[in-house]
């Protein structure tokens, strides 16, 4: 049993695509984040650690070092692969520095694309150009916006700096490129629930997206939700509550929307709860099973 027998995985769409198989290289280029440096806030969203997503060994290399590296840590012979620019906001830059950031992992024969994950607010119309150049040149090139929830109510809760109405504007002008975007959603914010979610889900398909990237809200050291989580005021998930949502949320899925991840894990060192998380296997053998057993991505109405 595969989990993209029943879904419309990346890896799927790819090898559709390209006649093969195409793997994400995770890429730290030094960027900061508008949220943390006091441009828009200071601390971040409540559940940030970036840390706790990259690689320490990785930072301080050149793109084309890291490249390198990750290639000989998969230890795949013929395959190709996308550079994933992961960590902080991927935009926040000047257009000249980002330009040389992309282009040195673009330059690489066998990368086919690029992924560049930042914050809505974060997206100049020269970086939205610049990316549907790429595009024009035949490069694979997934624009990530994080999200994480529709309700405006919870993205204050979280401290993410700017709205629903912020995120709609980028991605309305990033597809007007016909750039691809991706949109990052959490299961398990404070106060929300199965109906938020869905909710969220329908108000990002209404507005328009390409592909989805589920995870299941992590509590991570460092991060201010650390504190909440250990002073016993924040819950985290059980794999079966997370499977149960995004299982749900994959079936109101249209089959048409490419999902990029339908669960993460968080690094072990600095993963505080929930502890099922440091392994992602566990969710998506169980999504596996249950898109099996009740209807694959799309088989719902939204
Ligand atoms: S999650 Fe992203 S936007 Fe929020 S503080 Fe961390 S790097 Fe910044």
């Amino acid at each position: 049993m595969q989990l993209d027998q029943y879904v419309n995985t990346l890896g799927r769409d790819l090898k559709a695509r390209f006649g093969g198989k195409i793997r994400k290289l995770t890429i730290d280029a030094n960027f900061t984040c508008p949220n943390r440096d006091g441009t828009i806030g200071r601390g971040g969203c409540t559940f940030c650690n970036v840390d706790s997503f990259v690689a320490a060994q990785q930072q301080h290399l050149s793109i084309t070092e890291q490249l390198v590296m990750r290639k000989q840590e998969l230890k795949h012979r013929n395959i190709r692969y996308l550079a994933y620019f992961q960590a902080y906001s991927n935009t926040y830059a000047e257009t000249s520095y980002l330009k040389r950031m992309y282009q040195q992992a673009l330059a690489s024969e066998d990368v086919v694309g690029i992924c560049v994950g930042t914050r809505p607010d974060c997206v100049s119309d020269d970086v939205i150009e610049m990316l549907a150049d790429y595009q024009r040149q035949g490069k694979e090139v997934w624009l990530e916006l994080g999200l994480q929830s529709a309700h405006d109510q919870t993205l204050k809760r979280i401290n993410r700096g700017h709205d629903f109405r912020c995120y709609q504007q980028t991605t309305e002008r990033a597809r007007q490129h016909n750039l691809k975007v991706c949109c990052h959603l959490i299961v398990g914010l404070p106060g929300e629930n199965q109906g938020d979610y869905r909710q969220t889900l329908s108000q990002v398909i209404a507005t328009g997206v390409d592909g989805l990237k589920l995870h299941p809200l992590h509590v991570v050291e460092g991060s201010a939700m650390a504190r909440t989580w250990r002073s016993g005021r924040l819950q985290a998930l059980t794999l079966p509550e997370y499977v149960e949502a995004a299982v749900d949320l994959i079936q109101r899925t249209p089959e048409h929307i490419v999902y990029h991840r339908v669960s993460a894990k968080a690094r072990s060192d600095s993963l505080l709860a929930p502890e099922w998380c440091g392994d992602k296997w566990s969710a998506i053998v169980e999504i596996t099973r249950r898109l099996a057993l009740s209807g694959a991505q799309g088989s719902k109405q939204i």
